[in-house]
């Protein structure tokens, strides 16, 4: 202020005038005329802010109504007023603890939406669509994104074209009715006019009247040589910041349902964030806060809906996708501790089982396969269960590290269970690791310990007679196992007779069989293993954690492997697996072929087929893959049923075309995979199904139709059902829409076969939600944090342990906000997975 004794010389005049009534009579000249010859002494004093609006209030006061003047009256007052009297600075935040601010009125964020006065009916309806129940679910319902309405000019300096925010006065609002209902205002400042028109709102020529100070935001057009905006959002200008809810600031602009118009949302949201948040309790203990670097919670939520900055955004963006993170990183870890607090069987090693499995092997283990085992052993050495994600790539070996581990399990005289998620899987691995595994010696040494001699001299006769029919049934010869002195193995799935599973089941409750392979049957049966010591969970993604609970409560605390060949960035296994310790499988065994892959136009489609026709020719078999089961109205895509039959009978009629989709049943499913594995189809037409790890490796060819519908992951697996085999191999994507976009993702994955860098592409291009096709069954939904946020993620972690090294129930009292959020937010996982 360069003159304040001019100013409250202004300030005496017009709180004179307020006292007389505001009749325009306490100057001789009038106010009019007095402001006029105020503001030619004002210098620079009339740049300021608080001067400028408070005379704006009280441009022309002659010819205003009373009652009018003395509304703008008191407005001005209390602008100049501010001049003197600042508004506080941004408080420093009170403490979780001290006791909270007090507030005129307030609203408990439980509370339920419907209980909360003046949220009309429409409103609550529509909020009810969009799940939002309790104040506490609108407050978490955050805006998508912010117009930026917050540099107000004067209405000289609007820019043409730009998104704008100006205040001023009406000077002129008429209805006009051709060709179109429409009200028509002009609003003028100091520096000159702007138009206002707002179509089909009859009802705008009753708010906004001529003198009303009204602040418009919206794109600046022109029109006939005036400035205009058409349909902007507008508001009374309120001299008080904060009332400016709508324009003026950053606006927030929140996911709608059908009857919400964002006019309303605001509104309400801003109401409740007045009356509600200052009370919202803050489930991290400020020191935490403090550590973290993050902000208060109420003061977070506050300005993730009304920020006055880009930085305001950003900042409560923080603070709330660090909680998520937090609450993740608890929960998991929280579950990590339970299981490894327990006792677990600590494992003896036999290093010359080990060496003749490998004596066994056509090939030497690789590097990875090698390091993943030594971290696997070690795990198993010690008196708690192991909980361990091995991850590799398609092809990387992940079964012969399964198998090595098992075999440790069974020399100690446990049993070992390996778990598919589909019947062959389950019959794949079974033929497999029968070959390999009833040729080693096992000492049962755990047993021998226990029993003091060698088991079989044990045996009754009847239980000799039980081993043989079990070995019987079971198909295992004499030499299959080394007349016991091999590994025992079965295979327990659906599709056994019932007096067959019967005998399976009672043949691992009574410990005759070493290694069970299986299906979800493993731990939906009644089955009851004698000493489960290790279970190992192939393709992990087709598994919950609750199942995974599941089958380590099968043993008493088995070790537990699981493996997926789904490359997952490390945030993401950080998240979603952060109860397991993650071994990586990052080298491919020597020799491999790359899998030739290329896009193709769906116009060239003729030539794939080409290229199928000449494989199959040449004896080799091809996968066709289609996004969808059945036609669909919305998108113009062959599904997999009319791909089928347009092979069949247009392309290929001479050949075998089989196909497969989710739809089918289980054992149909298998059905048609066995005979395409023994070649009584050429072609397989299937939809995403397909996906997981099965081993035709006559197959040369997989040719995937509306690529760019799946994620590069997905794609990448896909492509794995090929070059399994000696046969050089190929894989054709074929984009049903081609943009750019699509174009170069899978461009990417003809360039690569590095499925941990597809991974990463992926997460960053469509997000965790998609990232595996289908949502990850107990997978949290972050709303806020960023998978791709390492930083963040590794605070949280942090955080996440400090607090339970100190509070591993997390049982004191400064917890018990946190325990119940967590909670809460596992419950909501539980529900969307
Ligand atoms: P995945 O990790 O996809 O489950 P598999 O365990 O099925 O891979 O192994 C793929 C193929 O590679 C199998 O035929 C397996 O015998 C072979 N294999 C595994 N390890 C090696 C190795 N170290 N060297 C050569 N071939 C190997
Ligand atoms: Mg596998």
């Amino acid at each position: 202020m360069q003159h304040p004794e001019h100013i409250i010389a202004l300030g005496k005049t017009l709180a004179a005038e307020e006292r007389a009534g505001c009749g325009d009579r306490s100057l001789p000249e009038g106010l009019d005329a007095y402001l006029t010859q105020w503001q030619a002494g004002a210098g620079e004093d009339l740049e300021h802010p608080f001067v400028k609006m408070s005379l704006a209030q009280l441009n022309g006061y002659r010819d205003m109504p009373i009652p009018k003047r003395k509304k703008r009256m008191e407005e001005a007052l209390k602008m100049l007023r501010r001049l003197f009297r600042p508004e506080p600075e941004i408080e420093t935040p009170p403490e979780p603890s001290a006791p909270v601010v007090e507030a005129q009125y307030q609203i408990s964020p439980h509370e339920k939406l419907s209980a909360v006065p003046g949220i009309e009916r429409k409103n609550l309806l529509a909020f009810k669509r969009l799940k939002l129940l309790t104040v506490e679910d609108l407050l978490y319902h955050f805006p998508h994104r912010y117009d930026d309405y917050s540099s107000q000019k004067s209405i000289a300096d609007l820019v043409v074209g730009a998104n704008e925010t100006v205040m001023g006065i009406v000077e002129e609002s008429r209805l006009v009715e051709q060709p179109r209902v429409r009200v028509e205002i002009t609003l003028g400042d100091e520096s000159g006019i702007i138009k206002a028109v707002f179509f089909n709102q009859r009802w705008l020529t009753k708010k906004i009247r001529v003198g009303d100070q009204i602040v418009l935001s919206g794109k600046v057009g022109i029109y006939g040589g005036v400035r205009q905006m058409s349909g902007p959002s507008w508001e009374y200008y309120r001299p008080d910041h904060d009332a400016l809810i709508h324009t003026g600031r950053l606006v927030p602009v929140h996911w709608l349902t059908k009857g919400l118009p964002d006019h309303s949302v605001r509104k309400i949201v801003k109401y409740l964030v007045d009356v509600s948040v200052p009370h919202l309790q803050d489930h991290l203990p400020a020191a935490l806060q403090e550590s973290a670097k993050v902000l208060p919670l109420n003061q977070a939520i506050a300005q993730i809906h009304f920020p006055n900055s880009i930085q305001e955004v950003e900042q409560a963006r923080i603070r709330l996708g660090f909680d998520e993170f937090l609450f993740i990183q608890l929960g998991v870890m929280q579950r990590k501790l339970l299981w490894q607090g327990e006792l677990g069987y600590q494992m003896q090693h036999f290093p010359d089982v080990h060496a003749e499995l490998l004596s066994h092997l056509p090939f030497a283990l690789t590097g990875a396969q090698t390091r993943a085992l030594n971290e696997i052993f070690a795990d198993m050495a010690r008196p708690a269960p192991m909980a361990r994600l091995l991850q590799g790539d398609v092809g990387s070996g992940k079964t012969v590290v399964a198998a090595a581990s098992l075999l440790q399990v069974i020399a100690n005289g446990f049993q070992g269970a390996l778990m598919a998620p589909t019947e062959i899987l389950a019959e794949q691995h079974y033929k497999g690791l029968k070959r390999l595994l009833s040729q080693v010696r096992v000492p049962r040494q755990a047993r021998a310990a226990v029993e003091g001699e060698d088991w079989r001299a044990r045996l009754s006769s009847e239980e000799a007679a039980q081993l043989a029919e079990i070995k019987a049934l079971l198909g295992m010869s004499v030499e299959d196992d080394m007349d016991g002195a091999g590994v025992r193995v079965a295979l327990l799935t659906g599709s056994l007779g019932a007096k067959e599973r019967r005998r399976v089941v009672e043949g691992i409750a009574k410990g005759e069989i070493d290694l069970i392979v299986g299906t979800h049957a493993l731990i939906t049966e009644h089955v009851q293993y004698h000493s489960l010591g290790l279970a190992v969970v192939d393709e992990q993604h087709r598994f919950g954690v609750e199942q995974r609970q599941r089958l380590r409560d099968k043993g008493f605390n088995p070790h537990l492997l699981v493996m997926t060949a789904t490359p997952i960035p490390r945030t993401l296994t950080m998240t979603i697996y952060g109860d397991l310790d993650v071994s990586v499988l990052d080298e491919l065994p020597p020799g491999r072929q790359t899998i030739r892959t290329r896009r193709i136009s769906k116009h060239d489609r003729h030539k794939a087929y080409r290229h199928i026709r000449k494989e199959i020719e040449k004896g080799r078999q091809a996968f066709v893959i289609c996004p969808l089961v059945e036609e669909s109205d919305k998108i113009n895509l062959p599904s997999a049923e009319e791909m089928h039959e347009r092979l069949q009978s247009e392309i290929f009629p001479d050949l075998r075309v089989g196909l497969l989709h989710g739809k089918m049943l289980p054992r149909d499913k298998d059905q048609v995979m066995v005979a395409f594995r023994d070649r009584e189809f050429d072609i397989l037409v299937a939809t995403a199904v397909i996906e997981v790890g099965i081993d035709i490796p006559n197959a040369s060819t997989i040719l995937i139709e509306g690529a760019e519908r799946f994620g590069l992951s997905q794609l990448h697996q896909f492509r794995g059902r090929v070059g399994r085999g000696e046969h050089q191999s190929y894989c054709i994507l074929i984009p049903h829409k081609e943009n750019e976009t699509s174009c170069e993702r899978l461009d990417a994955l003809a360039n690569t076969s590095d499925g941990f860098r597809l991974a990463e592409i992926d997460l960053e291009l469509r997000g965790p939600g998609e990232f595996f096709g289908t949502r990850q069954s107990g997978t949290p939904d972050l709303k806020i944090a960023q998978l791709t946020d390492v930083g963040l993620l590794k605070t949280a972690s942090s955080i996440a342990s400090t607090i339970l090294t100190e509070d591993p129930q997390l049982a004191l009292p400064q917890h018990t906000l946190l325990k119940q959020k967590i909670e809460a937010f596992w419950v909501e996982a539980r529900k969307a997975g």
